[in-house]
């Protein structure tokens, strides 16, 4: 591990203007993914801005009748809360299907959001890895692709975004709250918070150098069934070759959203309005423009089959 500097916040505002005056500097949370990622200099930072006092660990309700989630309430609060499990119980379920207990009493709403990939490729710094060091070639083209995305790829990525509870929030509309590194602060929408990999698979989402996530804010509770279906290689503490996350009302209409698939959850309006025509329709929709590899083309049917599960599973 390279040395850093380190210090704790004392402020939002105080966060931000330390971001701003050290470009190689990062936010740490819970720190489950960013210090793995220090001890195999994948991540090299000289400096930690640590964000955990900031009281940013509340969860309230909005004007709108939403919540906001601070940016700081640990993965195991979330999932436990009365009203995201009464209202929002998808993303409970997408919560505890993640991880470990002991890793979600650490980690973060916003640290979760932001992990990432777990392409094996990424992880081997002897490897050539264009999200790691970009320009340096995709080893995953060619290599072992089986875990990898289907969907939104380019001729320089292959990567998926590992994160159950993302799948979650892109079916809710959540919205990510932000103070940049000049004070100002913004809100963007889940569906334009992560990027695809095209030529620059090293940009994961819109956020700038040094920009801070403060909250996550729900919208008005949508009823409906709330399910989320996780298929991987082991029964737990693995991640998602497939998930289906999904809302869906007494008439049949609803939202989907799918996990492992693609560099980021992946929901199609349009694949919404084929939920009253099954999930051959519906998965139809969402894989239309799917270029899977020999060893990741399984994932296509494993769409459409969990997606039958979760559609029978609301009608039951
Ligand atoms: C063995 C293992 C298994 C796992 N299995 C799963 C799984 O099945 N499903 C799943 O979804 N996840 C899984 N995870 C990932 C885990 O959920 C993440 O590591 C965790 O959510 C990250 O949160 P954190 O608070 O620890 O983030 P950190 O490691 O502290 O930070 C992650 C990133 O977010 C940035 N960051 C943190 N807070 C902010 C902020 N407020 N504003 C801006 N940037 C910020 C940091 O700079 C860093 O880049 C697993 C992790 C491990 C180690
Ligand atoms: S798929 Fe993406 S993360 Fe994996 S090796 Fe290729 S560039 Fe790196």
């Amino acid at each position: 591990m390279r040395a850093f500097t380190y210090e704790r916040a004392s402020s939002v505002e105080a966060a931000a203007k330390a971001a701003a005056s050290n470009r190689d500097a990062k936010f740490i949370a819970g720190g489950t993914n960013l210090l793995d990622l220090m001890k195999l200099e994948i991540e090299t930072p000289t400096h930690l801005i640590d964000v955990n006092g900031l009281g940013l660990d509340r969860i309230e309700k909005t004007p709108e009748g939403g919540l906001r989630i601070g940016a700081l309430v640990r993965n195991t609060d979330l999932a436990a809360h009365d009203a995201i499990r009464k209202d929002y119980s998808l993303l409970t379920r997408a919560l505890v299907a993640g991880a470990s207990g002991q890793l979600r009493n650490k980690a973060t709403t916003a640290g979760n959001l932001l992990q990432r990939t777990r392409c094996p490729y990424f992880y081997d710094p002897n490897q050539p890895c264009n999200k790691r060091r970009p320009g340096s070639g995709c080893s995953a083209i060619g290599g072992i692709t089986r875990q990898l995305a289907v969907v939104g790829t380019s001729k320089d990525c292959l990567a998926t975004h590992p994160s159950d509870m993302a799948v979650a929030m892109r079916v809710l509309d959540a919205v990510v709250e932000t103070v940049r590194s000049d004070g100002s602060s913004r809100s963007i929408p889940i569906a334009e918070f992560y990027r695809l990999p095209a030529d620059t698979p090293h940009i994961e989402t819109e956020l700038e150098a040094g920009e801070f996530i403060t909250a996550v804010v729900l919208p008005a509770p949508i009823g409906g069934k709330h399910i989320y279906r996780k298929v991987r290689d082991r029964a737990s503490y693995a991640f998602a070759l497939v998930s289906i996350g999904a809302v869906i009302q007494e008439d049949g209409a609803g939202r989907v959203a799918v996990g492992g698939v693609a560099h980021k959850p992946w929901r199609m309006e349009a694949a919404d309005m084929e939920l009253a025509n099954g999930a051959h329709a519906v998965s139809a929709a969402l894989m239309a423009d799917a270029r899977p590899t020999e060893q990741n083309r399984f994932k296509i049917d494993l769409v459409r089959r969990t997606l039958g599960a979760v559609l029978n599973q609301a009608r039951s």
